[in-house]
Order: structure tokens, then sequence, then C-alpha cells
């Protein structure tokens, strides 16, 4: 039990979701705020599998992410890496996420975390009515998105610091052989050499 988490209240559990191809500062200012804000014991970090909105697109090796998430998150104490999604066979969906955190840590209360992007997608998503019983979510700001009020008592929203950074943009700075050095965490700029990850587009 970490320090903070007090006896007589469930671990309150944040959930990043995320394609994380790769993981940027963006992603972890937004665990971080959110962690410090809601008063979370740990946010678990948790890639896709196969993404249904990206079918379309190429999309990085699921371990190769895994690593990448797991070198960015290792020196905070309270951010994890969960294999659900990518150990599951098939697209992910946000529901089945939920439902297998919750099968893993029956007394957390979930917290999930998307950028104001991702939250208004979010009617989009299959089995919303499931989903909203299982978490509360958080919407966050992210620079060039505005935040839409859900009009819900589970869905709150949070101002964090601007941070206009994409995975996107990263992959394509790789591949213009432009730096992504402060973009994303040492350890994934290394990774990304390391492997010769974006080098193609
Ligand atoms: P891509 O460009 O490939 O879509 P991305 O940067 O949007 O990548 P995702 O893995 O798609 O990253 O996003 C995971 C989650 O993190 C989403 O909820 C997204 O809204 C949120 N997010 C990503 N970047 C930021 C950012 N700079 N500020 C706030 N939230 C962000
Ligand atoms: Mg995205």
């Amino acid at each position: 039990m970490s320090e903070r988490q007090h006896s007589d209240r469930p671990l309150r559990l944040g959930v990043m979701g995320g394609t994380f191809d790769p993981i940027h500062n963006g992603h972890l200012v937004a665990a971080s705020e959110v962690a410090a804000e809601y008063d979370l014991d740990e946010v678990v970090f948790v890639p896709t599998g196969q993404p249904w909105q990206k079918a379309d697109k190429q999309v990085t090796s699921a371990e190769h992410r895994y690593l990448m998430t797991v070198i960015a998150t290792a020196s905070n104490p309270r951010f994890t890496v969960s294999r659900v999604d990518i150990d599951r066979e098939g697209a992910t969906y946000t529901r089945d996420t939920l439902l297998d955190l919750r099968a893993q840590r029956p007394d957390a209360e979930l917290f999930f975390i998307t950028g104001a992007d991702a939250m208004s997608q979010i009617m989009s998503w299959r089995d919303i009515d499931q989903v909203w019983d299982l978490a509360n979510f958080v919407g966050v700001s992210r620079p060039g998105y505005v935040m839409s009020d859900l009009g819900r008592d589970n869905v709150s929203q949070l101002e964090i610091p601007a941070l206009a950074i994409s995975s996107t943009d990263c992959r394509e700075r790789v591949a213009a052989d432009k730096p992504v050095w402060y973009l994303v965490p040492d350890g994934v700029v290394q990774y990304i050499a390391k492997y010769g990850l974006y080098t193609e587009s």
C-alpha cells in the first residue's frame, strides 16, 4: 500500500489508454496532473492492441509500443503499464479494458483519462452505455481541441499545462530526421533510434 493511500477508501486507479506510438511527454503530464488533482494512488498506462479507430493506418508493433511505455513510466513509482489490451485478441474496446482491469483490481475505483480529442469521440464508442458504469471519466485539455461538456456527473474536465505534442508529429519528425528530444523521454528517443522506428513513412 502506498503512503498516500488511505486505508478507509478504495484504491483510486487512473487508466491512461493510448496507442502510445510513441508515448510522449503530453501523455505523461496528463497522467501526472490527473493523479495529483484526483488523489490517485496509481495510474496504469494501457497500450492498445490493434487500434480500431486507426485500423486503416500502419501502427508499430504492440511490443515496441509496450516497451516504450515501460521505459517512459519506469521512474515514476505511481505509474504502471498493463498488457491487457495487447494480450487480448482483436481490436481494443474501452469496455473490455475497463472490465479486465476491474477483474484484476476488484476493489479499485477507476478513473479513465482522455485528452479533449478522444473525449469528443467518446459517444462513438461501442457499448457506451455500459462503459459509463465502469469508471469515472476525466477529460484533460489538449492544444487544438475544444473540450466538450458531456453533461454527466461521472465525467469531469481538467485544464492541464498545454503541450502541443502528438505521436503523429513525433513520427513525422523522426522520418524527417528532426529531433524528438524533450518531446519524448530520453530513453524513448534512444529506443526509437536503436530499433530504427519511424524511419519509413
Ligand atoms: P496520434 O497522433 O498517433 O493519434 P496522440 O498523440 O494523439 O497520437 P494517443 O496515443 O492517440 O496519442 O493518445 C492517448 C491519449 O492521450 C488520448 O486520450 C489523447 O487525447 C491523450 N493525449 C495525447 N497527447 C496529448 C497532449 N499533448 N495533451 C493532452 N492529452 C493528450
Ligand atoms: Mg491520438
